[in-house]
């Protein structure tokens, strides 16, 4: 029993839509991914006082690709440190 059938409706609709399809879609290349994400990247940045962290998921590919990039941009840190 709902006061508004349309909106009813479209609460059903949208909940349905998320539940039947939830699937999640690499975040760097925007394929879906079936299953469980292969990784996560994590961004983390900070503005002011705050620490944000963001962790997309990654198709197999890009958590590779993504994995080793990070590996090297802080061994080369490292070597300048
Ligand atoms: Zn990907």
């Amino acid at each position: 029993m709902s006061i508004d059938p349309i909106a009813d409706v479209a609460l059903r609709a949208s909940t349905t839509v998320a539940e039947e399809t939830g699937v999640l879609h690499c975040d760097a290349c925007n394929e879906p991914i079936e299953g469980e994400p292969a990784g996560s990247g994590l961004y983390v940045w900070t503005r002011g006082d705050e620490v944000r962290y963001e962790e997309p998921p990654l198709c197999m590919c890009c958590a590779t690709a993504i994995g080793v990039t990070a590996l090297a941009a802080w061994s080369v840190e490292e070597e300048e440190g």
